[in-house]
């Protein structure tokens, strides 16, 4: 097998049998990173990724449904099915080279201060403390060029945003984003068409490649094998068979395995490999978030900027809410306007007039991923929000709604099914304090995090402090699942940072 090349499984036409340093499973932002900075600290590594491959020339010709379609899991009609007073929550993940990185708004934060201490104090955790993981952070923010949105990105809905915030006394910043170039284009979520946005395949994966790392994709690993408790290897199928159906053996030896397929997909794996714990697939959280769109007499433009430029922490201490700018390229956002007949064909031709603004939810970890029933390869998510979470999702609406009334917006578009538009402060104080159905709540779900949570034993976690397996030797879990809580903010610069530590403690073992 070639190094130094990503490799399309899908175009092989025999059975792969090789022998490696380290398999890394996934190339998202825990894979990517870790297979980078291993394959630089010498080692020979592979990186197995169930995804298609796409050039970042052949992603930026993609319309946006065609984006979700090759390379949003599901085409992106996955959820988390809602157990008791639940939203049912749409969860977007990426599966293609690069993972979810790829689909990011770009938007980078750090776990927040009150969150390390909780892991670092009330947890024990002492290796996840905010200083443990400074340098860390440090390498990844250098490395993916992580900067402040300049005032010039913001479309006049984000400013509209930041003006009707003020009003309420509600201060924005501006955002922290992983970007070189950013033109404005606000269709981060299919693909940056001007490869502005590094996320790890344009940020990780050249210099992996480089170092004679090597990329399969369209490999499916099925199960991690064992000697014993050692690790020895992985054991899959290329899906080079008709339609993207399984078929040449896959079969990779290494001393050790990374497995990184993200919240949803790394406990199936493990659990298929044999791994128990009662902590694995459970304590799920998801940050559900949510939005408003609102109607000004003037034009928004929102296309027109870049897709997340502002947010506020201002009601994070009080109610875990993180404020958000956000956008959806139009052909998206016409699907979510409320109306039929005549009064969307009214709505449509003011979507230019559209205003959208967003928050997410600092959640309890209420989420419980499991295998498919009948052995099929999408596992089922269950998740049973917590009463004071249903809280804080509609305080997000109902700050979003006054915040564009302050800003002008003749009416508000909650994200509410049967809900009538909002005009007034009084209509959103109704809102707020009448009892409501959750299946009428439209949420999504960006950041699953947890499943496969690190303890300081096996009766706290399936993982330890550096993303070891316990009970294993050579396995390790370097994603977003080893979070032991939610952090109430987006992930992708957390878990590059977890993964940097777990291979720097590799290399350094
Ligand atoms: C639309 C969208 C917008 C987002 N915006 C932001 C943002 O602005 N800021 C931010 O910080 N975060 C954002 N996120 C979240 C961020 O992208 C994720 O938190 C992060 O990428 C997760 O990293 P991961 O390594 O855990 O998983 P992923 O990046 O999802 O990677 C997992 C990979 O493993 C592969 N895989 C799974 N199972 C297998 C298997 N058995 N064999 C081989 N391969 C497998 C998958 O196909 C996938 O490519 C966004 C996510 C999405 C989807």
């Amino acid at each position: 097998m070639k190094s130094g090349e990503i490799i399309q499984g899908r175009h092989l036409r025999s059975h792969i049998d090789e022998s490696y340093d380290v398999a890394v499973v996934g190339s998202g932002a825990g894979g990517a990173v870790v297979a980078g900075l291993l394959a630089e600290a010498g080692k020979r590594v592979v990186v197995l990724e169930e995804g298609p491959h796409y050039t970042p020339e052949e992603i930026a010709q993609f319309r946006p449904t065609e984006s979700m379609r090759r390379m949003w899991r599901e085409a992106g009609l996955q959820a988390a099915m809602g157990v008791g007073k639940t939203p049912v929550i749409g969860v977007i993940a990426g599966r293609n080279v690069g993972g979810s990185s790829v689909h990011t708004g770009g938007v980078c934060f750090r776990v927040p201060s009150e969150i390390h201490d909780e892991w670092s104090g009330r947890l024990g955790l002492k290796q996840l403390g905010e200083q443990a993981l400074e340098s860390a952070y440090q390498a990844v923010e250098k490395r993916v060029q992580v900067s402040e949105t300049p005032v010039h990105l913001r479309s006049e809905s984000t400013q509209r945003f930041v003006e009707g915030a003020a009003k309420l006394g509600i201060p924005m910043e501006p955002t922290r984003r992983n970007m070189s170039g950013c033109e404005g284009n606000a269709r981060c979520n299919f693909g940056c068409p001007k490869q502005a946005k590094l996320s790890v395949d344009l940020s990780y994966l050249p210099g992996f490649l480089a170092k004679g790392g090597t990329v399969i994709s369209d490999a499916l690993v099925e199960k991690v094998v064992f000697q014993g408790t050692q690790a020895v290897g992985v054991q899959g199928h290329l899906l080079n068979g008709p339609l993207g159906a399984a078929g040449n053996l896959l079969q990779i030896r290494a001393k050790q395995v990374i497995v990184a397929c993200g919240t949803l997909h790394t406990p199936v794996l493990l659990h298929a490999s044999g791994i128990r714990s009662e902590h694995l697939g459970r304590h799920v959280t998801l940050h559900p978030s949510t939005r408003v769109s609102a109607l000004f007499d003037e034009a928004t433009k929102g296309w027109d900027g870049a897709l997340q430029s502002v947010y506020s922490n201002h009601f994070f201490a009080s109610d875990g809410i993180t404020l958000v700018g956000a956008y959806s390229t139009v052909n998206i956002l016409a699907a979510s306007v409320p109306g039929a007949g005549p009064a969307f064909r009214r709505r449509v031709r003011d979507l230019g007039k559209l205003g959208v603004f967003g928050g997410l939810v600092h959640d309890e970890g209420g989420g419980v991923v499991k295998p498919g029933p009948f052995g099929q390869r999408e596992p089922i998510l269950w998740y049973r929000m917590d009463p004071r979470d249903f809280e804080r999702v509609k305080k997000t609406i109902s700050v979003l709604a006054e915040i564009a009334l302050e800003a002008g917006a003749k009416e508000v578009f909650a994200p509410v099914f049967g809900l009538p538009s909002l005009k007034s402060r009084q209509e959103i104080r109704n809102f707020q304090n009448s009892p409501l159905d959750p299946r009428r709540v439209e949420c999504v779900a960006f950041h699953p995090l947890g499943s496969a949570r690190m303890g300081r034993s096996k009766k706290e976690g399936v993982t330890d402090e550096f993303g070891q397996v316990f009970g294993t030797q050579g396995l390790f879990v370097a994603d977003g699942s080893v979070f032991p809580t939610s952090i109430g903010v987006n992930s992708q610069v957390p878990i590059m940072a977890m993964a940097t530590r777990i291979a720097w403690h590799l290399s350094d073992n």
